[in-house]
């Protein structure tokens, strides 16, 4: 799973926590190889949990109709059959998790054009077919069995608990992928959007976006409204998505 823009608030709090937890975990207790089949089952528990904390908007909702036109075509990607919904929530975000699940943010789609999002879906996309996701849903899994006594004991991957399903997702949510992983799955998004003939440097535009936003969030929002990217700099990343449009012949104005 992963977040486009995060707010600064309780995100890295929240990682200083799962990494100590995380180390207490495999000093002690290890969980059992962990599968893909683990870690779909767990992120549909968790994608169901949010489903239902979230308003979710109805097929003919003109958001679901736009997003349901836009990957009519992308319903298998990366290895895993997709499903689509939106959140109708102010945040600005979407992702994707390891059992294909994709979500996307209201707010992302109204300052997003077609193409900007299919390039930012795709990079989501890249982040399940390259098992980002599945590492992220194995960590937080660990975080969270660390406060179950039975389910670390047993070492199985068992379901988890209501109580315990609040603090997975946010511990999914405030996952921080490494900056090789953002690059792979920059890669991944700017291969499928020239695979599908779509307008690469959208890619990029979409990028800057971002960095308009962060340079805004920085000088006016007050420290936990800021707005904090766990991406390399977004200038850098569609500079990157442009060189390459350029190389293959495939930047237009
Ligand atoms: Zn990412």
């Amino acid at each position: 799973m992963s977040l486009l823009l995060t707010s600064a608030s309780n995100a890295s709090a929240q990682l200083k926590l799962n990494k100590k937890a995380i180390g207490a975990v495999d000093k002690g207790v290890k969980a059992a190889t962990f599968s893909d089949a683990d870690a779909a089952k767990l992120a549909g528990e968790a994608i169901a949990y949010m489903d239902t904390h979230n308003e979710v908007a109805a097929a003919d909702d003109p958001y679901m109709v736009r997003l349901t036109k836009l990957f009519s075509k992308h319903q298998n990607e990366g290895g895993l059959k997709l499903n689509f919904k939106v959140y109708k929530v102010k945040d600005i975000n979407a992702f994707a998790c390891a059992d294909g699940s994709v979500r996307v943010f209201s707010s992302l789609m109204d300052i997003m054009t077609d193409e900007e999002l299919l390039g930012i879906i795709g990079h989501e996309i890249g982040h399940v077919a390259n098992k980002d996701t599945r590492d992220a849903i194995r960590d937080a899994y660990k975080t969270a069995a660390l406060t179950d006594a039975a389910a670390s004991q047993s070492g199985a991957v068992n379901s988890l608990s209501e109580s315990q399903l609040g603090g997975f997702c946010t511990a999914l949510l405030g996952t921080k992928f490494s900056r090789k992983q953002e690059s792979e799955a920059d890669d991944y998004s700017y291969n499928f959007m020239k695979q599908h003939g779509y307008n690469v440097t959208a890619l990029a535009s979409a990028f800057n976006k971002f960095a308009e936003m962060e340079k805004e969030a920085g000088d006016n929002r007050s420290k936990s409204e800021k707005m904090l990217s766990s991406h390399p700099e977004s200038a850098d990343r569609a500079a990157k998505v442009l060189e390459k449009a350029k190389k293959d012949g495939l930047a237009k104005l």
